[in-house]
C-alpha cells in the first residue's frame, strides 16, 4: 500500500560532480535525526563507564582469532601488513606534524576539505564536533582536536556480493589501503593551509566513529550495528581526520533508517551467528539494536570476516534511495524475501536461501573471552576447582604468564 511522504533527504551524488539525490522519506518512517538519544545517560556512561577498544577489552580472543583465520588470506594479509604499517606509523604522530603554511583570518575551510576529499574517491564526507564521549579510554590523551572529519569510503560492490570467502574479504582490506592514504593526503593538506590535522586509524580505532558519522549527516544506525550510508549502506569503510582548521558542522538527518530496519530485519534472520536482535534496547544512552559480540566473532574470524549481515542488507545491495522509494509505493521492503538478497553460501557449511541458516554445535562458539589476563585468572579458577591447589612451579607459571601479557601494553595494530 502506498504511502505518504514525510520528507524528502537531498544528498549529493555517489561520485564527486553527480547529480543530487533525493531519497524520500515514508510517515511511519519519520523519527528523529541521527538517533534517539539521550546526552545525560551518554555522558554518563562515557565518564563512569569510559569506552575501550575491542584490541583491549576482548583481548583474549585475540591469539585465538590469529591462529583460527582462512590460511588462504596469509599471503595477502602479509603484503597488506606491510603496505598498512608505515601508513599506520605516520597516522600514530600526525598530530604532531607542524603546519607548512600559514592560516588567513576568518577563512572556513570546510568546502576545499570536502572537495578535495571528494577527489580522493571519499563517497561521504561530513563535519562534526569530536565528541570525547566517543572516545577509547585508552586513546583520550592521544585524540587531539575539536573538529571531526567524517570520511567514508566505498567498497567494492562486485567482491562485496561474493562473500562471504577471500574476493570480499580483500575488498575490504584493500579499501583501508586507499582511504589510509587519502587521510594522510587530507591532512597533508590541511597542514599546508595552517592547521593541525590528525589521521585516526580504521583498525586501531580512536573510539566507536558511527556516532560521528550519524550526527555528521552521513547516514544512520542499522540493525546490523553498521552506519546505513545513503548510497551504498554499510559497504563504507569509516576513517576520521580531526584537525583545528576552521570548519563548519554538518547536521544529523532522519533518513528513516531507524524505524525502516524494524519492518526489514533480513540481517537479523539472515545472521549465521545468530548475533543481531530484533528488538531496540537502550544502550549508554542510545536507542539501538545491539549486536552480541561473543555470538558474532566466531563467525566472523572463521569464515573471512563474515558480512552477511552487509551483503543482505537491501540499503547496501541496492542504494537508500531505490529502497525508500519501493517503500513509499509499496509499503514492502525492496528484496526481502527472495534469493536474489538473502542467499549466500559458507564455504564448508553450504548453500543458504531465504529462511534456510547454517548450524553450530554449541563448542564453535567457545573461545576466550574477555581481556587477556582475565581469560587466564578464568581458567586458572577452573584448574582450582578441577584438581586443587596447584604445585609451586605451576603457580610460578601462571604468575609469569599473567606479567607477561601485562608487559605487552596496549599496542593495537593486527587486523584479527
Ligand atoms: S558478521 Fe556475520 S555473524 Fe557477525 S553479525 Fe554480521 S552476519 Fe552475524
Ligand atoms: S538488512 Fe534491513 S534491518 Fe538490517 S541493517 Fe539493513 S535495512 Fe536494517
Amino acid at each position: 500500500m502506498a504511502k505518504t511522504v514525510s520528507h524528502t533527504v537531498t544528498r549529493p551524488g555517489r561520485k564527486h560532480g553527480q547529480p543530487d539525490v533525493e531519497i524520500p522519506v515514508a510517515e511511519d518512517l519519520s523519527s528523529v535525526p541521527g538517533v534517539p538519544q539521550n546526552p545525560v545517560d551518554v555522558a554518563f556512561y562515557s565518564r563512569e563507564y569510559p569506552l575501550e577498544t575491542q584490541a583491549i577489552e576482548k583481548s583474549a580472543d585475540r591469539q585465538w582469532a590469529v591462529k583460527t583465520y582462512p590460511k588462504d588470506m596469509s599471503e595477502f594479509l602479509d603484503g597488506h601488513d606491510a603496505r598498512m604499517k608505515p601508513m599506520y606509523e605516520e597516522g600514530l604522530v600526525s598530530a604532531d606534524v607542524k603546519p607548512t603554511g600559514a592560516p588567513v583570518a576568518g577563512e572556513d575551510l570546510t568546502e576545499d576539505i570536502r572537495r578535495l576529499a571528494r577527489n580522493l574517491e571519499f563517497g561521504e564526507v561530513g563535519f562534526t564536533k569530536h565528541d570525547r564521549h566517543y572516545t577509547f579510554s585508552g586513546k583520550k590523551r592521544w585524540a587531539k582536536f575539536e573538529h571531526a572529519i567524517c570520511l567514508a569510503y566505498e567498497q567494492d560492490y562486485r567482491m562485496t556480493q561474493t562473500g562471504p570467502g577471500p574476493e570480499a574479504d580483500r575488498a575490504r582490506f584493500e579499501t583501508y589501503e586507499v582511504e589510509q592514504a587519502g587521510c594522510l593526503k587530507i591532512a597533508e593538506y590541511i597542514r599546508s593551509r595552517g592547521y593541525r590535522a590528525q589521521v585516526h586509524d580504521g583498525y586501531d580505532c580512536s573510539g566507536p566513529y558511527i556516532p560521528l558519522f550519524v550526527a555528521a549527516g552521513l547516514g544512520q544506525l542499522g540493525a546490523n550495528g553498521q552506519l546505513l550510508s545513503p548510497h551504498f549502506g554499510s559497504r563504507a569503510r569509516l576513517m576520521l581526520v580531526t584537525t583545528d582548521a576552521p570548519v563548519t558542522y554538518d547536521e544529523p538527518v532522519d533518513y528513516g533508517i531507524h524505524k525502516f530496519c524494524q519492518e526489514c530485519q533480513v540481517c537479523v534472520n539472515r545472521c549465521p551467528g545468530r548475533a543481531l536482535v530484533r528488538d531496540k534496547v537502550w544502550w549508554r544512552g542510545v536507542e539501538k539494536n545491539k549486536v552480541i559480540y561473543d555470538r558474532c566473532r566466531p563467525v566472523m574470524v572463521t569464515f573471512h570476516g563474515c558480512a552477511v549481515c552487509m551483503i543482505v542488507c537491501p540499503v547496501q545491495r541496492y542504494g537508500m534511495k531505490p529502497v525508500m522509494e519501493h517503500y513509499v509505493e509499496t509499503g514492502d521492503v525492496l528484496g526481502k524475501g527472495t534469493d536474489n538478497l538473502e542467499r549466500y553460501s559458507i564455504e564448508g557449511k553450504g548453500d543458504f536461501g531465504t529462511g534456510e541458516l547454517p548450524q553450530f554445535d554449541r563448542e564453535f562458539f567457545e573461545i576466550p573471552h574477555g581481556r587477556e589476563e582475565e581469560w587466564l585468572f578464568e581458567k586458572f579458577k577452573e584448574k582450582l576447582s578441577a584438581e586443587g591447589v596447584p604445585s609451586e612451579s605451576e603457580l610460578v607459571e601462571f604468575a609469569s604468564d599473567v606479567k607477561k601479557v601485562l608487559d605487552k601494553g596496549e599496542t593495537t595494530f593486527d587486523i584479527a
